[in-house]
Order: C-alpha cells, then structure tokens, then sequence
C-alpha cells in the first residue's frame, strides 16, 4: 500500500512567533538570539534573509550584512507553547504524529481520523488551522514517504505546499540536485560533485555496494533514496519514562571523533544512573544541540532491554556517526534511555498525550 506523509514546517518560526507578539518588528529584519561576540543567529526573518542573514550565521556576520538587524533573545517557553498547539492540531488527524523539533512533525495519515482520502487537503486544513489558531504560517510537503514530504515542504516557502504524487515520485527524483538528499551536507556535495554526481539520476547509476564503499553507511539510504524508497516509519514519541544526561560544551563541536569522546563521558554517567535505578530500557535517545539552537533527537529501539554498557555504547557511537556536522557545530549533546518494560503502556483504548521533545 502506498503511504500518505504529511511533513509540517513552521515558516521562520522563532523570528515569527517574535513579529506576531511585537507589532514593532513586523516588516523588519529581525533576528532570534544574542548580538554578543560567540553569538549566532537561531532564527532570521524573512526581511533579514533578504541581507543573507541565515540560521547559525554567527552575529558579528550577520551585523555585517544588515546593519539595522534586530537582536531579540529567544522565548522558547512561548515556542513550546506553539509547539504543542499545533501538535494538537496534528492529533486530530492521527495519532501517527513524529515531531523532529518544536517547529517540525512527519504525520502518517494513510489512516486518519476523519477518513479524509486526500492527505493534500489534510495538508491544506492543517495550515488554516495554525494560521487561525496561533496567526503563523507553516509549510507542507506531501508525498509517499519522509524523504520526499520532507523535502517538498522546502519547495514554496513561506506558506506553501508541494505535493510529490505517487506517479511523479521517480521523474522528480532523478531531478533531484543531490544537495537535497538526506544525509548529503557540504563536505559529501563535494565529494559527489568529483566522482560526477550532481542529481539523483546520477546518483542512481551506482550500485549499493560501491555507494556504501565510498560514503559508508549512509551509502544504503543513498542508494534506496534515490529510488524514491524510504520505509521509515512514522514514529509517535511515546517515551513515558527515561534515565538521561546531558552537557554543553564550552566551545561548540565540529570534529566527530570529539563528539565521540565526549559523548562517551555522557554514556558514562547515564550508564550509571540506569545501574543505580535499574533501568534496563530498550530505547536510546540522542539528542544533539546545534550552534544555532536547533535540536535533532535520534532514536533507536534494541529487540530487548539493554542490560550492559558494551551494548549501550557501542549503539550510541554509531548514532553520533550519523549526525551531519558539515554545516553547524554542536553545543550540546544528550543519551537517554527509555522504553522500560514496566513502563510500558497497555494497548489500545489509550490516548496518548504526545509531547515534543526538547
Ligand atoms: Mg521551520
């Protein structure tokens, strides 16, 4: 069966959600965090992009480009307030509902609550309802997988939607410029550019074997990506309980092997908790925070509970390879462990109240 996914993308959310609470700064190039020396840029409106001013530009650069910019400090309990009305929104359709951020969900609606056939007018009712219910606009891109609604909710902003349909997927696909592709940041473009790959038509030349030889693991999604295959589920944040650490580094991350070491110093002190409290769970959260405030949380569930800091750890090392670091640096990382038998909640008949995580 063929899936409908909806991808939802908050237009400038941090800068807007400023504009909307303080007429003042409506119309003007407005940017969400500090004008200090290690400062950078979280949100930027769209008046401020009109400079070039962009996410994780650091703010002496972004003074530079606009000189009448306008600093104002982020109110992330006012963001999260947003976060969960739209979530409620989402609720209304489906209970499939994967935020990746405060601003940012994947909604399965093959199945839906109100039986709607169509998820492109789910797409279109989901937006006037943000609109009317927090005065924001939002993004959509729908299409048959996270991949590609992923990538359409990109293709008319602000306040647009792209549909890829499922007759399109392969043409749209091959046309694709590989820069879109999940995983490919600015180091991999080069690397493709060199061995001839511009688009996913080029992409799709080459064999499983030798994407994998020449980009590792993420050669895989490369290969099934450019066949417009993605499988992956929509999946509701159901975590109920968990055993975690965090830190934030003192100067941002760039190298992966020093993300690697630090993050084994956080595995250590969960690892110890869950010892203390006895907390065998099976799912391990990562959580990345980037130089410009945005947050990534990855999740992986193990078939059984994770009883031994080998397997705990050798896990998370290999989510932390994952994450693109091409393009911001990390200022915070995070492990948590979820998922605890006991925890888990009966099926069926229960509505889940789900949260964005943060
Ligand atoms: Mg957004």
């Amino acid at each position: 069966m063929v899936r409908k996914i909806i991808h939802i993308d908050m237009d400038a959310f941090y800068a807007s959600v400023e504009q909307r609470d303080f007429p003042e700064y409506r119309g003007k190039p407005l940017a969400v965090g500090y004008a200090e020396a290690r400062g950078v840029v979280a949100t930027a409106s769209y008046e401020a992009r009109r400079f070039g001013v962009r996410s994780a530009m650091p703010s002496t650069t972004a003074l530079r480009k606009c000189p009448q910019l306008i600093f104002v400090p982020p109110r992330f309990e006012v963001y999260r307030e947003v976060s969960e009305q739209i979530n409620e929104i989402f609720m209304d359709y489906t209970e499939l509902v994967e935020p990746l951020s405060l601003d940012e969900a994947f909604l399965d609606v093959t199945e839906n609550h109100k039986k709607m056939a169509s998820a492109v007018l789910i797409a279109k009712e989901i937006k006037e309802r943000i609109r009317a219910k927090t005065g924001l606009t939002a993004s959509a891109g729908v299409s048959i997988n996270k991949f590609l609604a992923k990538i359409a909710s990109d293709y008319r902003k602000p306040d647009g939607m792209f549909v890829i349909l499922p007759k399109d997927v392969e043409s749209f696909v091959e046309g694709l410029e590989i820069e879109r592709f999940f995983g490919v940041g600015k180091v991999t473009a080069q690397k493709m550019h060199l061995l001839g790959i511009h688009t996913g038509a080029d992409l799709k030349k080459f064999g499983e074997e030798w994407l994998v030889h020449h980009f590792g693991k993420v050669g895989h999604t490369y290969y099934y990506n450019a066949r417009a295959i993605d499988d992956r589920e929509v999946v509701p944040n159901r975590i109920r309980k968990s055993v975690g650490a965090e830190n934030t580094f003192e100067t941002d991350l760039e190298a992966s092997t020093k993300m690697t070491l630090e993050l084994y110093q956080i595995a250590r002190r969960v690892w110890e908790r869950i010892e203390e409290e006895q907390f065998y769970g099976r799912t391990i959260t990562l959580k990345i925070k980037y130089a410009d405030f945005e947050i990534l949380t990855r999740s992986k569930t193990l078939p059984s509970p994770i009883t031994q800091f080998r397997v705990f750890w050798d896990t998370a090392r290999e989510m932390v390879k994952l994450i693109d670091t091409s393009e911001k640096k990390v200022r915070l990382m995070g492990l948590s462990i979820s998922h605890h038998e006991d925890a888990q909640l009966p099926s069926g008949g229960i509505q889940l109240k789900l949260k964005f995580k943060d």
